[in-house]
């Protein structure tokens, strides 16, 4: 099994995919400008020792349905009391347009992330309606042309 396969397979993992959310929230405090104001306000191991039970308690009640963290509370922080996990529209991955078209103000969807970050972060595709940006963000794409198909968070 190569690497991306690994990976694949460990993100459908109760670790596996706490520490790939985890990822993405500290990605979206650090570099996304919509989440300025938003603080990580828990360590790795304490969302790491939330989300693994969460995530298998959650897996077990949505099966086939795809999880993401979210604030229950948009305008407060990250920290423990303040996360939940709701389900991604299931076809979110075949289709960023659908996501766009929904997407809050100022963000486009990255398949890549599975998540809403800032469309400043994505190159322009005069193709792609509604947004005219690219289904993954830069980062993602560098990700893609290096051949390496994980999302870095780092
Ligand atoms: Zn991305």
């Amino acid at each position: 099994m190569d690497r991306a396969a690994w990976a694949r397979k460990y993100r459908k993992t109760a670790p596996g995919w706490a520490g790939m959310a985890w990822g993405n929230i500290t990605l979206r405090v650090r570099h996304d400008k919509d989440y300025a104001g938003v603080e990580l306000r828990m360590t790795r191991e304490e969302f790491i020792a939330w989300c693994v039970p969460a995530i298998t308690v959650w897996w077990k009640k949505n099966p086939g349905k795809k999880p993401s963290i979210d604030r229950i509370k948009n305008e407060e922080h990250y920290s423990i009391d303040n996360i939940r996990i709701l389900e991604v529209g299931e076809n979110s991955r075949r289709s960023p347009a659908k996501k766009n078209s929904k997407a809050p103000k100022g963000k486009a969807w990255c398949s890549g992330h599975q998540a809403y970050l800032s469309i400043k972060l994505f190159s322009p595709a005069p193709s792609r309606p509604p947004l005219f940006v690219n289904n993954r963000c830069r980062e993602c794409k560098r990700a893609e042309y290096r051949r390496k198909v994980e999302c870095r968070s780092t």
